[in-house]
């Protein structure tokens, strides 16, 4: 029977099998880094913050972030204007009078054995989302609330196989993430989503990832944690009113990977109660490598961390005059923003939904706003940027920077490099060798185009296919393309190759 429960809880049903029988509720919990200045409680600098690069462990520490003894915190204003903004991004009504509060448990990378957070009382709550899935349909996702909290310090186990705390012979901790600012955004349950929920789950997350970039308050890239996402999975018998029991997949970080952990889960939860088992409410961790997810820690609804108001903080009251001037400043949402670039860049309905199914429309307008002309921004990130991404598995985003991209499309639309070379440098600048111009120059990738080079090198792959030179005497003017492949190798790619043909011509006929 154990070897049978075992086997039973790594099954997968088929997708559509599933979803025939179940219809899956989601539920979303999303952390976002704030990147202020300085920390939620603390004058210590941010590591979350745009320039702080990469850090020493524990270098930057305020008394207040490891809880010692006579520390106290002091709320970080622009940290709460950021959550304000965030709120009011996501629809939501802004609490006039809300405190933090103590959430009580005992862990290494907490030193003050609380983590300050908000309960009953979040900043911000009952809002919505509009998301937009890959085939153009929108869903509303609705928004229980966006409390601000402070993140904890960073574990690191070592020795290990899994780098999990199981196995290792010791940890590390690092306290720099202790106290960063975070909003945490809850969504109610979404349920109706169907087949298209691991899709929604994708767009939901990067939704929530346009709105915080547009806002520009959080660095918003998954794969350093600035975004984090657990994800809650149930599913319900067809036609039953009731929930069924949830897991909670933590920390799933990449786009893709919301996707296929739910997809996941919903399968492994459909052979479960297929089988006539019940689903364990419990966190579960995502694995990137296996496409699988693992039991965590059982969960229940009770957990009591013995939550109580933060008596060392007063309650926060954004005046209405603060809330009418960040709902002022609120930029386009995701759906505005697609709506615009599309009418600004003249795409066609199909060449537009490309990018936004890529993620790439922020990288896009970013490089057209360095000077490159749309079209050429869109085939550089859709073509070769993306398929560098692909092969890698990491988003294009990442690779490179709008402003290198312009400047490479400038280089081709100067003729300084040909396409080919031009793949080329974007290596070079992916490698981290600097801007286009920078490999351009270390690499020597420069288009020839001094026509005293180019000539001798026509004369001399004339002088050796005589025979060819006759026949476009003779008018044969495509014999010229074994001329043209010659000195193209002879320059080893790096001349233009329509004025080397012009050439050709023009040398043979004197
Ligand atoms: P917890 O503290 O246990 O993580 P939260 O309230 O912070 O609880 O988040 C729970 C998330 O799961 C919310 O997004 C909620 O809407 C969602 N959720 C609640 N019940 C279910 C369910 N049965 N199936 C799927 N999602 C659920
Ligand atoms: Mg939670």
């Amino acid at each position: 029977m154990a070897d049978g429960t075992a086997f039973a809880s790594d099954a997968l049903l088929d997708y559509d099998e599933a979803l025939a029988k179940y219809e899956p509720v989601l539920g979303f919990e999303v952390h976002v880094e704030l990147s202020t200045r300085t920390k939620m409680f603390s004058a210590a600098p941010n590591p979350a913050a745009a320039d702080s690069g990469s850090v020493e462990p524990n270098t930057m520490v305020a008394p207040v972030d490891m809880g010692l003894p006579g520390s106290l915190p002091v709320v970080n204003a622009q940290a709460v204007r950021y959550s304000i903004s965030l709120g009011l991004a996501l629809g939501c009504s802004i609490a006039e009078t809300c405190r933090f509060a103590r959430k009580n448990y005992f862990y290494p990378d907490l030193g003050k054995n609380y983590q300050i957070s908000q309960y009953d009382e979040p900043i911000a709550f009952d809002g919505s989302v509009e998301v937009e899935l890959e085939d153009g349909t929108t869903w509303t996702v609705p928004i229980e609330r966006a409390h601000m909290e402070e993140d904890a310090g960073k574990l690191t186990h070592v020795g290990g196989a899994t780098g999990r705390i199981q196995g290792a012979d010791w940890s590390l901790v690092d306290y720099n993430r202790a106290g960063v600012p975070l909003v945490e955004i809850v969504t109610k349950p979404i349920v109706g989503a169907g087949a298209a929920a691991p899709q929604l789950a994708k767009a939901y997350v990067a939704t929530i990832r346009d709105i915080v970039r547009s806002l520009g308050i959080s660095e918003a890239r998954m794969e350093r944690g600035n975004l984090r996402c657990d994800a809650n999975v149930s599913l319900r018998p067809r036609g039953r009113e009731r929930f069924g029991t949830r897991t909670e997949t933590k920390n799933v970080n990449s786009l893709r990977s919301v996707e296929r952990a739910v997809r996941y889960e919903i399968r492994r939860q459909a052979a479960i109660l297929e089988a006539g088992g019940t689903i364990v409410q419990e966190t579960r961790h995502w694995h990137e490598d296996t496409g699988t997810t693992s039991a965590g820690r059982p969960k229940s609804d009770a957990d009591d961390y013995r939550y109580f108001p933060e008596p060392d903080l007063l309650p926060i009251q954004p005046s209405a005059e603060l809330i009418a001037e960040l709902r002022a400043a609120l930029p386009e949402t995701p759906t505005q923003f697609r709506r615009r670039l599309q009418a600004d860049y003249g795409f066609t309905e199909s060449e537009f939904r490309d990018l936004v199914n890529a993620n790439l429309l922020v990288e896009l307008e970013e490089t057209v706003g360095k000077g490159a002309a749309p079209a050429q921004a869109r085939k550089w990130w859709l073509g070769e940027i993306l398929r560098i991404a692909n092969s890698r598995g990491v988003e294009a985003g990442t690779l490179v920077s709008p402003l290198h991209v312009s400047e490479l499309i400038a280089l081709v639309e100067n003729g300084d490099l040909t396409d080919r070379l031009a793949r080329q440098v974007l290596e070079g600048v992916v490698a981290g060798e600097g801007s286009p111009e920078e490999v351009v120059k270390a690499r020597g990738l420069a288009v020839v185009s001094d026509d005293t080079a180019l000539t001798a090198a026509i004369d001399e792959a004339l002088a050796a296919q005589p025979d060819v030179l006759q026949k476009i005497r003779d008018g044969k003017v495509q014999a010229a393309g074994a001329v043209i492949g010659a000195v193209m190798k002879a320059m080893r790619g790096q001349a233009d190759a329509a004025r080397v043909r012009e050439l050709v011509l023009e040398r043979a006929a004197r």
